[in-house]
């Protein structure tokens, strides 16, 4: 699943070719993608309009018209978009510079919805807590989420309220910088694990950003090329391996049934 470095990717990918450009022509295949709105409707609301920015919150794409309508694209497990003609293509967008941009989603969870301006603050707000590279994403707002929360710490970091745009790869390999075990309690941290948390946390990300993000399976970024994060893994995936930092064998566990990485040494329950 595509999180803040791949969709950050993305984003910074199709900006510089889709900014200030007439959706001349939109075509949508699938109607799992926009309902409960028809496909027709969806399709209708924008062509013709022009992209006023690409942007991104947590892991939604957004991308703001000139008419005041925003379309909100969330990729979920296996969207994404080429400049390439491509299988599982369900929807098409036709520039006036003849760009055509592809949809791509193989497990068809993607959801494409369009809301006015005035509704987009809310929405978004509602389902994301601050943008983790942000300056409201405070070590105070941090203790203060995982205070009042007795889940495994790691369960906490993947509720887009507490920080959004982290997923299962990003939470793992910051709660590895950090030497913080996944299944402690979030309350049972203390300051200085905090601390050290939302530091590893930026870092985890900005080297996912860095790489244009990690590639696992076919995942391709809009210009057709491969993040490199995965060679960068510290626990993720790497299960029989050893620590990169104290030569341990990395363990494997899950947590809200999520595949989950850590060293036993480097990151002790008790
Ligand atoms: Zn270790």
């Amino acid at each position: 699943m595509p999180e803040l470095p791949e969709v950050e990717t993305i984003r910074s990918q199709l900006a510089p070719r889709l900014t200030g450009r007439t959706l001349v022509r939109v075509e949508i295949l699938d109607p799992r993608l926009t309902r409960p709105i028809d496909l027709f409707e969806v399709a209708g609301e924008l062509e013709g309009d022009s992209v006023a920015s690409v942007e991104r919150r947590g892991k939604y794409l957004v991308l703001r018209l000139e008419s005041g309508l925003a379309l909100l694209v969330h990729l979920r497990m296996t969207g994404s978009f080429g400049f390439e003609p491509t299988t599982h293509e369900r929807a098409v967008l036709e520039l006036d510079d003849g760009t055509r941009l592809a949809y791509r989603d193989v497990r068809r969870f993607g959801t494409w919805l369009v809301l006015e301006n005035a509704e987009l603050e809310p929405y978004l707000a509602a389902k994301n807590g601050p943008e983790p590279l942000g300056a409201r994403f405070t070590g105070e707002w941090l203790a203060a989420r995982l205070a009042v929360r007795r889940a495994p710490v790691k369960a906490v970091l993947l509720d887009q309220r507490v920080v959004a745009g982290l997923g299962n790869i990003y939470a793992d390999e910051a709660l590895w910088r950090a030497r913080i075990n996944p299944l402690r309690p979030a309350e049972s941290l203390d300051r200085d694990e905090v601390c050290r948390l939302h530091r590893a946390i930026r870092v985890a990300l900005r080297a996912g950003i860095e790489r244009q993000g990690s590639t696992l399976t076919d995942y391709r970024t809009p210009e057709g090329t491969r993040g490199a994060m995965q060679e960068e893994f510290r626990v993720y995936g790497r299960d029989g391996l050893p620590c990169p930092r104290c030569g341990t064998t990395i363990a494997k566990t899950r947590v809200v049934g999520r595949g989950t990485w850590y060293c036993p040494r480097c990151q002790p329950l008790g």
